[in-house]
C-alpha cells in the first residue's frame, strides 16, 4: 500500500483548485503547459532536460 487516504485528499484538494509545483511545491507563477504543473523556476531548469530552448 503506498497510497493513503490523506494523500488522496490532499490529491484532490490540489487537483481543485490551488495548483502547486509538483517538483518545489510552489503555488507561484505555476506552468500548465505541456502537461506540466511546475514553476517558472522548475520549468527553466527541467526544460533544457526535456529538449527546450530558448528562441530569443
Ligand atoms: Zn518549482
Amino acid at each position: 500500500m503506498s497510497t493513503t487516504k490523506k494523500e488522496q485528499v490532499e490529491r484532490k484538494r490540489a487537483g481543485k483548485g490551488s495548483r502547486t509545483c509538483f517538483r518545489c511545491g510552489t503555488h507561484q507563477a505555476i506552468i500548465r503547459s505541456y502537461g506540466l504543473y511546475m514553476c517558472r523556476r522548475c520549468f527553466r531548469e527541467t526544460a533544457v532536460k526535456l529538449g527546450f530552448r530558448k528562441y530569443s
